[in-house]
């Protein structure tokens, strides 16, 4: 949650920062092209202005709210990340992007959605890793904890926070889901790929060692997180500057 410091920058999340929390100076609207906005109902009144990350230098909407002139603090910041989980660096580019996406949708409150992205994660790291010809996404996940690349207790938790989460997504009515269900799935979508990549070389002779077949062993089929272009271009109306690289 976005709040404001004492320097009156706003302390949040940043989306181009992937997630980092970091400072928001708040734009005086001198500063910029389009100034700000005061919107005023009965004795409440709103003061929309623009804010940058002082980080990456990314724009964001700050809203004040005044009640008979009083100032009451930020009432909304828009976009805030929420907490981006780490990734181990042999996580593939497409697995990877699937989780991400589950996070912005987290982001978004579209519970329902992030969980059917983490058990996509799950579906996907399992075809990568060679478990696809063994059957369902169920005994896909058996079949991963009997050759000893997951552990008992985390296979439960495949099944119950990942599987039975996502497939309520996938096939049954619709229904509403809480935040804190999705949080489950994301942060054992994340061990999941910890188990997998962290120590990618052991689990590779594993695999093998149980006639499995990952990607790593079909030729094409690893992508690779090649370089994706130069940092953004930022231009303010007070300055022009290359963006640093972003920081967790
Ligand atoms: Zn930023």
């Amino acid at each position: 949650m976005a709040t404001v410091n004492e320097q009156g920058n706003i302390v949040a999340r940043c989306r181009y920062c992937e997630g980092a929390k970091t400072g928001f100076e708040v734009l005086d609207p001198g500063q910029t092209n389009w100034g700000g906005v005061v919107y005023k109902k009965y004795g409440d009144q709103h003061d929309f202005r623009l804010a940058r990350c002082l980080n990456c230098g990314a724009g964001a909407l700050a809203v004040f709210a005044y009640r008979r002139g009083d100032k009451r603090g930020l009432a909304d910041f828009y976009p805030e990340s929420k907490e981006r989980l780490p990734l181990p660096e042999d996580v593939p580019k497409g697995i990877k992007r699937e989780f991400i996406e589950g996070e912005r949708c987290l982001e978004a409150n579209c519970y329902r959605a992030a969980a059917a992205m983490f058990r996509s994660v799950l579906d996907k790291t399992l075809r990568a890793n060679g478990y696809k010809n063994v059957g369902n996404l169920k005994r896909q996940i058996d079949a991963a904890a009997d050759d000893g690349v997951i552990t008992a207790a985390r296979q439960k938790r495949a099944h119950e926070e990942l599987r039975v989460l996502g497939n309520d997504v996938l096939h049954d009515e619709w229904s509403p889901m809480t935040a804190d269900d999705v949080e489950l799935a994301h942060r054992y979508a994340q061990r999941i790929l910890e188990d997998f990549y962290d120590d990618r070389e052991s689990i590779l002779a594993v695999l093998r060692a149980n006639a499995r077949t990952p990607d790593e062993d079909r030729p094409g089929t690893v992508e690779r997180d090649e370089d994706e272009g130069e940092p953004a271009q930022i231009v303010s109306s007070s300055s022009t500057f290359k963006a640093p690289p972003p920081s967790r």
